[in-house]
């Protein structure tokens, strides 16, 4: 059993609308209510600390349930919390405590203020239950769904919580949903080919090109809207403030916004499902630090247009739901400087050479295809399958052993890589444990 998670958009009537807009403004409020208290115990603890001269700042901290008291004693006299469900303030307590403990941990920074229109979202724990066509929340009543007839979601179902969130101008629901999923069964190192390995090289001008000579395309979506963005970003600043016309230039740019997200998150899914389709046993690809790339002017919107982090991600739990090895190259084995059929290296290759020829064996060679090769070649070190005497090498006939500074890296540099690959599918095939919980929008 697996828990998988669903977001899907919902059809509010103008009732609904404003429940929803209120529950989620409820929910704001007792966060940033306990938030504000919570800063102004600390400051007095502060204070009270240096007054004594305590090397130590007294903690009157809490939890989110002895918070809870304070918020109840709250609610009586603000009768208008009354008007939402009773988990709005409880759940954004806990939100707040989870903040906080991230917090301690240095997982985040320090919590922060919630603002209306930003991210406004409520989450109910009880009583919250999906059917066919609709989803059922206590308080709100039955919300129709947008897109009918999902058939994972037949009969009534009662989820444990739902979180209910705005995005642009539509509400959507989300929710976890358990389902029975066959573990999959990981390819043994031994049995692994040539053919089972599928290097992938992420591009900006094309997304993805594989070592089978596959292209994705990079639909761009950033740069194509860029225009719009521009237009209806003057629009919002030079309408008043506080006005109508703000509000729906705002409405007019966030709708752009979240064209541009969907047009990448779509892509992204059709890539990684498209790859894992093919079936390969190992797919190894780049490990990119777009944060870096992006310090490039000229690159940066166009690293960020391709969403290589999302990328990774994505395959990396869809790897895990099929059983496919998933190599992540060392971010310095310069996948498209070595040629791909006599491995040896071309330091002076430049990003706008597309295609050149090796000044050792002659091969002309295309950039991408040639880093997606190289990548395959990785692949096919990790499981001992590069030797040339071997059954099943690279398809050159070329010796690797003189001259080849590709597997002189690899020997050099990635050794301890290779035997924690080895060691770590060992006890894959032992547990044949797929990884917890994925999301999947
Ligand atoms: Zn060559």
């Amino acid at each position: 059993m697996k828990m998988r998670s669903y977001r899907l958009e919902l059809k509010l009537n103008q009732g609904q609308r404003v429940l929803c807009s209120k529950s989620a403004g409820t929910s704001r409020f007792a966060y940033n209510w306990k938030l504000d208290k919570l800063i102004g115990e600390y400051e007095a603890n502060k204070a009270l600390a240096t007054m004594y001269g305590l090397n130590k700042i007294p903690s009157t901290f809490g939890s989110a349930i002895d918070w809870h008291k304070d918020w109840v004693l709250l609610k009586q006299e603000l009768p208008w919390i009354r008007e939402t469900s009773k988990c709005c303030g409880q759940e954004a307590l806990r939100d707040l405590q989870l903040a906080f403990q991230r917090f301690f941990s240095k997982k985040s920074g320090y919590p922060k203020f919630k603002k209306r229109g930003q991210r406004d979202s409520f989450r109910i724990s009880s009583n919250v239950y999906v059917l066919n066509n609709y989803v059922q929340i206590a308080g709100i009543g039955k919300i129709r769904l947008k897109e009918k007839n999902y058939p994972i979601l037949e009969g009534k179902c009662l989820l444990s919580q739902a979180t209910v969130s705005r995005q642009c101008d539509g509400w959507y629901v989300s929710f976890l949903l358990p389902e029975t999923v066959e573990d999959p069964v990981m390819a043994s190192i031994e049995s692994i080919e040539e053919c089972d390995i599928l290097g992938v090289d992420l591009g900006i001008k094309e997304l993805a090109i594989t070592s089978e000579g596959e292209t994705f395309e990079n639909p761009k979506a950033y740069k194509k809207h860029l225009a719009k963005l521009k237009r209806y970003q003057r629009m919002v600043s030079r309408r008043a403030k506080g006005s109508k016309n703000k509000q729906k230039a705002i409405t007019k740019l966030s709708r752009v916004h979240k064209r541009v997200a969907d047009i990448r998150n779509d892509t992204v899914h059709k890539l990684t499902t498209s790859l894992v389709r093919t079936k390969p046993k190992v797919i190894v690809i780049e490990t990119l630090k777009p944060k870096n790339m992006s310090k490039n002017h000229k690159l940066a919107s166009a690293v960020l247009d391709s969403s290589f982090g999302k990328i990774k991600d994505t395959l990396k739990y869809k790897c895990a739901w099929n059983g496919i090895h998933l190599i992540m190259a060392p971010t310095f084995y310069a996948s498209s400087k070595y040629c791909s059929i006599c491995g040896h290296k071309h330091n002076d290759l430049k990003l706008s050479d597309r295609e050149w020829t090796c000044s050792s064996c002659g091969t002309h060679l295309d950039r991408d295809v040639n880093a997606a090769k190289n990548l395959q070649y990785l692949g096919l070190w990790m499981v001992d399958k590069h030797s040339p005497s071997g059954e099943s090498s690279v398809s050159s006939t070329q010796s690797y052993a003189c001259g080849d500074e590709r597997l002189q890296f690899l020997l050099e540099q990635c050794s301890s890589m290779k035997q924690e690959f080895k060691s770590q599918n060992q006890t894959l095939h032992l547990e044949c444990e797929p990884q917890g919980e994925h999301s999947f929008a």
